[in-house]
């Protein structure tokens, strides 16, 4: 069974997915860190963010790698903590936007998905990636509250400008974000992370 979990960010997705994955023994797929890992290894490497074919094989050539720890890997080095630092939020969308990019990064995530019970999360998973997903959500929240969430994991950074770094991110990132019209809607702003995992596990359930 699939899971799929979408929505812009900060709206709770990583929390949300990794905790049910972890509840319900599924296997957790982070997408966005597979688009933010390609990003780090096109500016390690001096890849043009522009050049989609390019792109395209370096990312066809170098499959992301899940630790059993969530740790992430791209061309042998472990990306953990780099592909969260501000440099890679603001690339990151540039290099996503490519189609070829996504073709490729689709089909992994779709092989990914394949092998067993999975709760993937992202931006496209419901109407792209896996659109036969037995249980969709839209986790949506309030803009200051999607900033204080950011803040919380960015120690020293300046409040508005995380804002608008999450209001440009949302932007850059609209064409390819998409809500499928199946997919449960969930407003997480005032909802613990409990008690977002309980709603999604009662979904679960009742597929199931
Ligand atoms: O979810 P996260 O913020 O880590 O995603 C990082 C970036 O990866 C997004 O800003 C977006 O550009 C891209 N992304 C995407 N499609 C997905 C997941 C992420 O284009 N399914």
């Amino acid at each position: 069974m699939i899971v799929a979990i979408d929505g812009p960010a900060g709206a709770g997705k990583s929390s949300v997915a990794r905790a049910l994955a972890a509840r319900l023994g599924f296997k957790y797929l982070d997408t966005g860190a597979m688009y933010r890992a390609l990003t780090w290894l096109a500016l390690h490497e001096g890849v043009p963010l522009d050049d989609g074919p390019a792109l395209e094989a370096l990312a066809a050539a170098n499959p992301v790698g899940f630790g059993v720890d969530g740790g992430v890997s791209i061309a042998g080095r472990d990306v953990t903590r780099q592909i969260r630092e501000p440099e890679i939020d603001a690339a990151v969308p540039v290099v996503a936007r490519h189609p070829e990019v996504r073709v490729v990064m689709r089909e992994r995530q779709r092989e990914l998905g394949r092998s067993g019970d999975s709760v993937i999360e992202g931006r496209d998973i419901g109407v792209v990636v896996a659109p036969d997903a037995e249980v969709k959500v839209w986790l949506v929240a309030d803009p200051t509250v999607r900033a204080r969430r950011r803040h919380a994991e960015r120690e020293g950074a300046d409040p508005d400008e995380l804002a608008a770094e999450l209001r440009r991110r949302d932007e850059r990132d609209a064409v390819n974000t998409h809500q499928a019209p199946d997919a449960v809607e969930l407003d997480t702003t005032d909802l613990t992370l409990g008690e977002v995992v309980e709603r999604v596990a009662g979904l679960v359930a009742d597929v199931r």
